[in-house]
């Protein structure tokens, strides 16, 4: 019996997905990406890449959930029938593999369900972790499950200060007004990864709404008891529930043990050249937050390297010479805090201004009929 399935496994096809690489004698084939990580930066990749590769989508879950749309699906959950999309819905010729990658070699990616997926090409763009779940229905069921959270409760504390936890304290404070929002950041200032006048508009805007925002002081989560907490210098805060929104680790740690363990940088980020090309690897991209470039991480910024990586893939793909490909530069900054929906706090590159302005540009519609349209999907329905 041992020696008969011995027999058999020297016929069997290897495990995994054979990459598309031409074969002499045989018809030329599309050749291999794959796309790891289906946020941001890697739903353009794909799309983009869909008719003229063959592409695989590696993601951690079936679905791309547009995350600055997530803060308000957790108070108005239909809103996330719109702004989490299935990867199948503007994916249909790329094959999606619904599971982590944890390792690269210098041929194949793999997942943590196991398969081998031979490559030509690979794009990583696993920006940040993420804990969620599998499939949309899922998903939608977490944001009806904090709404309802949230509408029983008195007293919400959002722990952390940056765009996550002020953009989630605007978007409850909105929908209910009446809750008692308290804020609590470690640091001197809300949103400190931008500028200080952008700060304290965000900071005047929050008080005038009445969230009792505390800075400079830290909550040990693990000493919540019955709803109550000491902060570091020893307030005590009473609160029904709490969103902990301290920002998510860099999605790089699958890599610690890969051919790319030598191409991060000691933040975890990957290091890239000038055409988005990991430094060493000439057939390996990457795109994103993930990536070691000295600018401001945002989802705009992801969907610029996304088609600048594009544009290069399709032109080695059709054997031209890799000194036409296209280059990227960080470019001027603009930055976008929502604060509820009609209002919120825009850094450009020469002013900073709040109110009604940057709450037309991203509160209203918090760009998800924009993102969805990138992707060849209505903006306001969910079949095309
Ligand atoms: C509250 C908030 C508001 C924001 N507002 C804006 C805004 O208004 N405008 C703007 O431009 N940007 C905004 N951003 C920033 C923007 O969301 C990020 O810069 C953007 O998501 C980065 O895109 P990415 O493709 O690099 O990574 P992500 O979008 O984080 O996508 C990474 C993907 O990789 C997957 N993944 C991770 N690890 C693995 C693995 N090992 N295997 C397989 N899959 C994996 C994840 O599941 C995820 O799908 C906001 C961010 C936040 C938190």
């Amino acid at each position: 019996m041992a020696i008969f399935s011995w027999f058999c496994s020297l016929f069997k096809p290897k495990v995994g997905l054979q990459s598309g690489m031409a074969k002499s004698g045989e018809e030329k084939k599309k050749m291999r990406v794959v796309v790891i990580g289906g946020g941001v930066g890697g739903s353009i990749v794909a799309y983009s890449l869909q008719s003229v590769a063959d592409v695989v989508l590696i993601d951690q879950k079936e679905y791309y959930d547009i995350p600055w749309a997530s803060l308000r699906s957790m108070v108005e959950p239909s809103f996330a029938e719109r702004s989490v999309i299935n990867h199948i819905d503007y994916l249909p010729k790329v094959q999606i593999i619904a599971s982590s990658a944890t390792n690269i070699t210098d041929r194949e990616v793999t997942t943590e369900d196991g398969q081998k997926v031979a490559y030509d090409y690979v794009v990583i763009a696993t920006g940040h972790l993420e804990s969620a779940p599998k499939t949309k229905a899922e998903r939608l069921n977490e944001y009806k499950a904090d709404f309802e959270k949230i509408k029983s409760v008195n007293t919400v504390l959002i722990v952390g200060g940056g765009p996550t936890g002020v953009e989630l304290a605007g978007e409850i404070s909105f929908v209910f007004p009446d809750k008692k929002l308290i804020l609590v950041h470690r640091g001197p200032r809300l949103l400190e990864y931008i500028g200080s006048k952008a700060s304290q508009l965000a900071m005047n805007w929050l008080t005038a709404k009445k969230v009792d925002v505390i800075l400079d002081q830290s909550i040990n989560l693990n000493h919540l008891n019955g709803g109550i907490v000491q902060t570091s210098s020893g307030e005590t805060i009473k609160a029904d529930c709490h969103f902990v929104c301290t920002g998510k680790p860099i999605g790089s740690s699958w890599l610690n043990e890969s051919i790319l363990q030598n191409s991060l940088n000691i933040h975890g980020k990957l290091v890239v050249d000038q055409n988005l090309r990991i430094r060493g690897h000439k057939n390996i991209f990457a795109v994103g937050d993930i990536t070691d470039i000295k600018e401001i991480k945002q989802g705009y910024v992801a969907q610029k390297h996304a088609h600048v990586t594009a544009k290069n893939l399709k032109l080695l793909m059709n054997g031209e010479s890799e000194s036409k490909m296209a280059t990227y530069k960080p470019g001027w900054e603009m930055v976008i805090v929502s604060l509820g929906r009609k209002e919120g706090v825009a850094q450009f590159p020469l002013i900073t201004i709040g109110g009604c302005i940057p709450g037309k540009i991203k509160s209203e519609d918090l760009f998800v009929g924009r993102t969805r349209k990138q992707l060849g999907l209505n903006p306001y329905l969910d079949e095309k």
